[in-house]
């Protein structure tokens, strides 16, 4: 089935869909060890989707020790290079045979347009399987320049027992972003999904074991970040952990692994991307594009959502106008119609919070441009309006907090380096881009802006084989690119006497 499959198919597809709610572990599906579950509501209607197993510390400890002992008896990464990459191609096939499924988990679980999740997450998440499974033996280690008396390798062993934290916006591509290289490495791994979005993970994991991973090298505990995610992050038996969330949770993870043993911690905790526009801009209409694309994508759940608009005080009205008619392709729609441009917020918190921060705006004296509201409210889901907001100041909040939704805050400079120094002046440092049709400006401004990813007359261009991280409050680490390789290994030497 295709994107062009009517909604109504979608609909009754997503009817019969089977909604996977058990945790896998050990090669299983089980229960959460309390028998407890938690609701499992989509977005796109507030309808109950399922009661899903509420994993705690008792399953996170189940999971682990399977984890371990799969890596221990070496089953997964004593394999031959090419038999573990066999295994991970099958694995990126399996993920494209059961395309339409995930996409409608996905659809269901976070509200976004189902062919959305067919073309950029799953296809995504094929993609960066297959990717990494090609890695696995084509990457060469060292040998040191000791001079003919030893001999010294440097070899790349993985680290044994990832714990993977990801969150709700991309939750199936983000999270093959970390189980890919993790287990090209030869980790196994123990993914706990974000609570408002388990079923791809889940179905994934099975995918994984019918492709052949041995029993214990993936794991999935689905369950509240509080108990579930704080027992991973803790877990003594547990070398490292790859976040993927909010600021304030990445810190405690830093935490936990303080508290128990010092594991390393990876962190992409989320942006307030400036697209800067210069005066130069050759081509306002382009820009204009991308700037509502960057916004209105996810309905704005993208951590590197282009949320703040920069734009030289010449150009500004020119490009706000454009940028307002582009918006007029984004309306909140049903996500299951393949026809819908933007879908639904993740769940009624997340709907509060981003009405919150529009309300904010005008009495912060913000100019509501376009939108503002809530839509679809009829549907019982969770939707608003592609928002844009002028006159806003880089120093009031809707300009330096995520606010994670359609939201784009308008603000002008005068002059390139006022540009970029209010570009720069945020705690964020995940992405950027400048607009000029100078091709040396375009370097200079490049190079000042501190971002892990800056785009030069486009925004949001990406590829598995580049990497995805950022600066200051950002994190640390980067997804994607054969560098994600070094963070799911450890350098060792071994020195032979020649002598
Ligand atoms: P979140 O930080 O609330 O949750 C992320 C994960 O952490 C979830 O699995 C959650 O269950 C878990 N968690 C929550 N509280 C926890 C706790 N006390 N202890 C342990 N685990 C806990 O983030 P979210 O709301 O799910 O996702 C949105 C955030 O993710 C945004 O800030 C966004 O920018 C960020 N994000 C960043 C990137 C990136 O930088 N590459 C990509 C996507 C999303």
């Amino acid at each position: 089935m295709t994107a062009t499959t009517s909604a109504e198919t979608w609909a009754a597809r997503a009817r019969a869909v089977a909604l996977p709610s058990r945790a896998f572990i050990d090669g299983q599906y089980r229960d959460a060890l309390s028998g407890e579950t938690f609701d499992d509501v989509s977005p796109r209607d507030g309808s109950l989707l399922a009661g899903v197993a509420a994993g705690d510390a008792a399953d996170i400890d189940a999971a682990v020790s399977a984890a371990r002992q799969a890596f221990d008896d070496g089953r997964w990464r004593d394999l031959a290079p090419r038999a573990r990459k066999q295994v991970l191609l099958r694995f990126a096939a399996l993920v494209r045979e059961h395309a339409d499924e995930l996409a409608l988990l996905e659809t269901l679980d976070v509200g976004k347009p189902i062919g959305e999740s067919l073309r950029a997450d799953v296809a995504g998440a094929a993609g960066t399987l297959q990717w990494y499974a090609e890695a696995i033996d084509k990457t060469y280690d060292e040998i040191a320049p000791t001079g003919p008396g030893a001999l010294a390798l440097v070899t790349r062993e993985p680290l044994g027992v990832v714990g993977a934290v990801v969150p709700w916006n991309y939750a199936l591509l983000i999270a093959s972003w970390k189980i890919a290289p993790a287990l090209a490495m030869g980790n196994s791994v123990v993914l706990k999904p974000a609570e408002q979005s388990p079923l791809s993970a889940l179905l994934l994991a099975r995918l994984g074991s019918e492709a052949g991973l041995p029993d214990g090298v993936l794991n999935v505990v689905p369950g509240m970040g509080k108990t579930a995610g704080a027992a991973l992050g803790r877990h003594n038996d547990v070398d490292k952990i790859a976040f993927t969330g909010s600021a304030p949770v990445s810190r405690l993870f830093l935490g936990y692994a303080a508290e128990s043993n010092g594991k390393t911690v990876s962190i992409e905790a989320g942006g307030k991307s400036p697209q800067v526009v210069l005066a130069d801009v050759s081509d306002v209409d382009a820009a204009a594009s991308a700037v509502a694309w960057g916004i209105f994508y996810n309905a704005g759940q993208t951590c590197n959502a282009g949320s703040r608009l920069l734009v030289d005080e010449s150009v500004k009205d020119a490009l706000l106008d454009a940028v307002v008619k582009v918006a007029d392709h984004f309306h909140a729609g049903d996500p299951l119609d393949p026809a819908t441009t933007m879908g639904a917020i993740v769940d009624d918190t997340q709907l509060d919070r981003v009405l919150g921060y529009i309300d904010l705006a005008r009495r912060e004296g913000a100019d509501v441009t376009l939108g503002g509201g809530r839509a679809l409210e009829e549907t019982g889901g969770y939707y608003v309006e592609p928002t844009v907001l002028d006159g806003v100041h880089n120093d009031m909040r809707v300009a330096q907090e995520e606010i994670f939704g359609p939201v784009l805050s308008t603000i002008t400079f005068s002059g390139e380096e006022e540009g970029v120094r209010l570009a720069n002046d945020t705690r964020y440092g995940l992405a950027a881009s400048v607009w000029t049709r100078d091709v040396k400006t375009a370097h200079r401004v490049a190079r000042q802006l501190r971002a892990g990813t800056v785009w030069v007359n486009t925004f949001d261009a990406s590829d598995v084989m580049t990497p995805f991280g950022g600066f200051k409050d950002t994190g640390a680490g980067r997804d994607k690119s054969l560098h994600a390789l070094d963070t799911y290994s450890a350098l060792k030497t071994t020195w032979f006497d020649l002598s």
